[in-house]
């Protein structure tokens, strides 16, 4: 039996790196991969993009309400065999689509590795997230570094340079500048400080 497995960090973990080197170690064997993605997110679009340049097309770019399993069992049907399945962004999808990633490790034997963050810029739960938390047969955790040097744990939200520490959980003002930042629990807290002091 195959594994649902949740490779997890915080933002810039490498985490679509990790995903497009494991893609090629399988391709490189002669065997078949499938990368899939959520269509919530809007970054680098049916794309997986790699901060050291790689970029590569998704297979399938998914909305909330395809049935993943039975996505993946058609494809068989039609074009043969899968060895491994590869899913970028696994925050955004639902928690019945990961339901249905561990349907796919289960019951067609396709090992599934997931690739997402865990909290949200205000340390909240994704919906992805929190059910692969349960779910996965294997949790690991592709680790990074804060600016200050020490673990980081969280993701800050930028707007023009400057954190912000409300709003909606995916940012759909396309105006402002959004970027996001891997911060350990100490710098988080004291950016969130200043925020808060400067809204007085
Ligand atoms: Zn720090």
């Amino acid at each position: 039996m195959s594994k649902l497995y949740f490779r997890y960090g915080a933002m810039n973990c490498g985490k679509s790196t990790n995903l497009l080197q494991v893609a090629h170690n399988y391709e490189e064997r002669g065997m078949k991969v499938l990368i899939i993605k959520p269509k919530t997110d809007t970054k680098g679009a049916d794309k997986v993009v790699s901060r050291l340049g790689v970029t590569r097309n998704v297979d399938f770019w998914i909305d909330k309400n395809i049935n993943i399993y039975n996505l993946i069992d058609d494809y068989m049907k039609n074009n043969g065999d899968v060895n491994c399945v590869l899913a970028d962004e696994v925050q955004f999808f639902t928690s019945k689509q990961i339901d249905e990633l561990f349907e796919v490790a289960v019951k067609l034997n396709i090992p599934t590795i997931c690739y997402g963050l865990r909290t949200d810029f205000q340390m909240k739960g994704f919906e992805g997230s929190a059910r692969l938390l349960m779910l996965a047969h294997s949790l690991e955790e592709l680790k990074t570094i804060c600016n200050c040097g020490k673990k980081a744990l969280l993701n800050g939200r930028k707007i023009n340079g400057k954190f912000v520490f409300e709003g909606e959980q995916i940012a759909i003002d396309k105006e402002d500048n959004i970027e996001y930042e891997a911060l350990c629990p100490k710098c988080y807290f004291d950016y969130k400080e200043i925020y808060e002091s400067d809204k007085i």
